[in-house]
């Protein structure tokens, strides 16, 4: 098939022209070993230019930095309307280069540039309305029954320095839920990017700068994870850590930060049910499911790739999921045609591809998907949109975050039922339902343990919707009033007027 690829954005061209450097102390610096790495684009596997690979020694220069920008710079301390002021200049800036963002975001994730764009326009959006907060923080006064005249008040403080570490699924997006929240509010930033994508964290970098925060406020160090993301949640001057990623690291990032007791926040994997009742609007419901798991190529946290479909409509539901999957346009991400790019990498098209053996090996039948043959996707790491049938809530296809355009269907007879089987999973991130029973509706949503669940809808996101995971899906929740939580130390101050 032919396709005429978008030219590339001209402020794209000229960034990644040249190799980048990362930003400690309001300066674009090498590594200190001075080693580098190439950051690649997954539609072709072309290199796509350099970044630093900063390991401890950077970490530590880093977290120096935002050290002094919180204990001794002007930071926490500025006025918060100032604060909210830089914030809103740096949404601002995204918006108006929202176009060479996104074509960076897709030039080294592979996304397709609509869906890069909506990450732009979502990163801004976020932005204003945690700079809306920074001016709404407040204590209460309260009434304790202890004896005496006491008053008794509580503040909001920033933490500290924060560790932000992220993943290269949706990087831009990312990293902006790990600047406005604990910036709004007074905090200090070490951003470290995931490997694969460092390229739209740089390139926020620079617009940090020339909103004009105080050097120290935002650091970002480009490197691998065992060494630059382990450096940053081992370090005793990290007062919290924010990750997002896969629950294996997850558990090591909290280990990691007993050291010094670290605040914690994680948003990790998921296994998402989307259950489709008998009485749901068919069409609807079929979009829904697929768009669901195969948004952004299955490499979705939130991903319905648990698909539990009403016995009575399972056989007919199937074979149409099947023809509307075959429908999903893969290809490059510069292709405006396209709906599903490439998975990040070599290695996770291997993962997804070993989990289509392994699924069928347990019993599950291949409906539609697997291995791309066509030639003009051969140097990329294309999957096809894959649905499996014949799931059990048992098999290793069910039960684990395969993260890439694969759906496992299962039928079920009833409410009961399916609600214990959505449940039986180690994980808890994301559901959905769709059905016209508006009873069903709020029962099941009730009864799912995860943090977030659609009904009618799936992966809406909204900076006011709190967002993270029960289970191994996470702690805590980001945005809404509960990022102000996540980002804020409570301190209780009592005084005695007598
Ligand atoms: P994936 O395996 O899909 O790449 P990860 O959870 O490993 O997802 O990666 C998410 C982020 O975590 C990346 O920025 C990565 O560099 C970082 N990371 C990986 N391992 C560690 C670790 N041991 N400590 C801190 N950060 C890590
Ligand atoms: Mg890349």
């Amino acid at each position: 098939m032919s396709t005429t690829l978008i030219s590339l954005n001209s402020k794209a061209v000229k960034f990644t022209s040249t190799p980048k450097n990362m930003l400690i102390n309001g300066q674009w610096v090498e590594a200190a070993s001075g080693k580098r790495f190439e950051t690649m684009n997954p539609a072709n596997g072309e290199v796509i230019t350099s970044v630093p690979e900063g390991d401890k020694e950077d970490i530590n220069r880093a977290v120096a930095a935002a050290r002094i920008a919180f204990d001794e710079g002007p930071w926490p301390k500025m006025k918060p309307a100032e604060r909210a002021k830089l914030l809103f200049k740096f949404a601002d800036l995204i918006e108006e280069n929202a176009e060479e963002l996104s074509h960076l975001e897709t030039l080294d994730n592979g996304a397709p540039v609509n869906f890069t764009a909506g990450m732009a326009s979502s990163a801004a959006e976020n932005i204003r309305y945690h700079a809306g907060w920074a001016t709404k923080i407040t204590g209460e006064t309260i009434p304790v029954s202890v004896p005496g005249n006491i008053f008794n008040y509580t503040r909001r403080e920033p933490i500290g320095v924060c560790g932000q570490i992220i993943p290269w699924n949706a990087p831009l997006l990312m990293a902006v839920w790990k600047l406005a929240a604990p910036l709004s509010v007074g905090n200090t930033v070490v951003l470290k990017p995931a490997e694969n994508t460092p390229l739209t964290a740089l390139r926020l970098g620079e617009l940090i700068q020339e909103a004009g925060f105080p050097d120290g406020v935002v650091n970002i160090v480009t490197g691998f994870g065992q060494t630059a993301g382990a450096a940053l949640t081992a370090h005793p001057d990290v007062d919290k850590i924010a990750f997002t990623g896969s629950t294996a690291v997850g558990k090591q990032i909290m280990q990691a930060g007993a050291v010094n007791v670290k605040k914690v926040s994680l948003e990790l994997g998921g296994k998402s049910a989307h259950i489709i009742f008998a009485d749901a609007d068919y069409d609807v419901a079929l979009r829904n499911a697929a768009n669901a798991i195969f948004m952004n190529s299955g490499q979705v946290c939130v991903a319905g790739s648990r698909l539990f479909v009403e016995k009575k409509i399972y056989d007919r539901f199937m074979s149409d999921l099947s023809e509307y999957t075959k429908n999903y346009r893969v290809g490059d991400g510069f292709d405006r045609s396209t709906v599903l790019g490439p998975l990040i990498s070599e290695k996770q098209k291997n993962r997804v591809l070993n989990y289509l053996d392994i699924g069928q090996r347990e019993g599950a039948e291949l409906l539609v998907g697997g291995n791309t043959t066509a030639s003009d996707l051969a140097k990329g790491h294309y999957v096809k949109p894959t649905v499996l049938a014949n799931v059990t809530n048992d098999m290793r296809i069910a039960q684990e975050e395969i993260f890439g355009p694969v759906v496992s269907a299962m039928p079920f007879d009833d409410i009961d039922e399916v609600i214990k089987l959505a449940n039986k999973t180690d994980y808890g991130l994301g559901g959905g339902i769709c059905t016209t029973d508006v009873r069903k509706a709020h029962k099941v949503a009730h009864a799912m343990k995860t943090g977030n669940v659609w009904v009618n809808t799936y992966s809406l996101l909204d900076p006011a919707s709190p967002f993270g995971g029960y289970k191994q899906s996470g702690i805590g929740r980001e945005n809404g009033s509960a990022s102000i939580d996540m980002y804020t130390e409570i301190k209780n101050v009592w005084i005695n007027l007598d």
